[in-house]
């Protein structure tokens, strides 16, 4: 069993954020997520594009800002569940809760922060009749370890980022890399795009447009597909197929938790501190509605601050807080408590 004061669901820039929050404030978090990385959509929908609304940042890149959350997050030792699913939440007497994932593991905690952003993010899948029989049998919807890909032939379909990213990446470490879109044309990045097209030319990747993948053909495994181009079909052989199309987000197990659910979203009480209905479970970030609601990244940091203010007060009855500037304070040297502070700002008049 884990242990920790907060349980965060969700480890996109939100919950990221939390954990620093909560470690001014010294209580301990632990982050679950669906996903097999941190960083929620910035991560998996679009690390490489510039954000231009971070304060402090005229722009910074999806993906650099993940990684300097982690940095920030880094001295207080969060613990991670990562690829595994929040599915049940149980309330015990007093007060604290025990959240299972779909994996089984269980994780007992003081408080309950929803950062569920979307929702968990369900890979979009292709409509081939079969292809639930070949799942983890060479079809794969995410490349979670790229050195299993090693030595093996591989078909990618998208047209997206991913799909090309992917491409590009597999074409050093597959034996022989085939790239399926439906349009001559892809959405991905202009680079990504070119880089592709210098690829096909050494001959290190297979590029098959406009077509789809129809069927696919195996005993016990995925061995070949049937490719349609222009209406011909073809067969090609290959040992991984990997469609890449995005991802559906769903709020998934968390819409049967009892909590008040309004179009999709969790509702909270904006005026105090993002609690839910259920008293010691909060919802932050994309995952929340109220009045005037904007599902930006800096709404999320806003609204993790003032959860973790709830959750030391909820968990210190009696203690008296008192704001501090990390200018002041540090990360590391403060109680919360006024006396604290007050020998803190002494030392920085020093
Ligand atoms: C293309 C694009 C561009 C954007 N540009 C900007 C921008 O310029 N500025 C800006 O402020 N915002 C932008 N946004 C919006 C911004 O990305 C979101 O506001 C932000 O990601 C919300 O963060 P979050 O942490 O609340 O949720 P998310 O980033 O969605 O992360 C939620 C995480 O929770 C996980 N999760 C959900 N349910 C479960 C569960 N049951 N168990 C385990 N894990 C779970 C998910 O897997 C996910 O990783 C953009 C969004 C997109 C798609």
């Amino acid at each position: 069993m884990i242990t920790t004061d907060i349980l965060i669901i969700g480890a996109g820039p939100t919950g990221l954020f939390a954990v620093f929050e909560a470690g001014l404030l010294k209580l301990k978090c632990h982050i679950i997520d669906a996903l097999p990385q941190p960083g929620g959509q910035l991560a998996e929908l679009y690390p490489k594009k510039p954000i231009f609304d971070i304060p402090g940042y005229p722009s910074v890149m999806a993906g650099e800002l993940v990684d300097n959350l982690m940095e920030q997050i880094k001295q207080f030792q969060p613990g991670f569940t990562l690829n595994e699913r929040a599915e049940t939440i149980d309330k015990l007497e007093d007060g604290t809760f025990i959240v299972t994932t779909n994996k089984g593991t269980k994780h007992h905690a003081k408080a309950v922060a929803i950062a569920g952003g979307l929702g968990s993010f369900e890979p979009r899948k292709p409509l081939i009749e079969n292809i639930a029989d070949y799942e983890e049998k060479g079809v794969e919807y995410f490349v979670k370890k790229p050195e299993i890909f090693e030595g093996k032939r591989v078909v990618i379909a998208g047209g997206g980022d991913s799909a090309l990213d992917w491409s590009i990446f597999l074409s050093n470490v597959a034996s022989e890399v085939t790239l399926v879109h439906r349009r001559n044309e892809f959405r991905g990045a202009l680079d990504s795009v070119e880089k592709v097209q210098e690829l096909k030319k050494l001959g290190k990747i297979n590029l098959i447009t406009p077509a789809e993948v129809k069927a696919i053909k195996g005993e016990e495994k995925v061995e070949s597909l049937v490719i349609e181009r222009e209406g011909e079909e073809m067969i090609v052989e290959t040992d991984y197929f990997i469609p890449l199309f995005g991802l559906t987000p769903k709020l998934g197990p968390i819409a049967d938790w009892g909590l008040e659910i309004e179009k999709n979203a969790i509702k909270v009480n904006n005026a105090l501190d993002y609690q839910t209905n259920i008293e010691g479970v909060y919802a932050i970030g994309d995952v929340n509605t109220y009045p005037g609601k904007l599902k930006l990244i800096l709404c999320g940091f806003h609204e993790a601050t003032l959860m973790c203010q709830s959750v030391y007060n909820r968990l210190n009855p009696g203690k008296k807080y008192v704001l501090k500037y990390t200018t002041v304070s540090g990360v590391n040297g403060f109680d919360g408590t006024r006396k604290e502070a007050e020998k803190q700002v002494v030392k920085a008049i020093e």
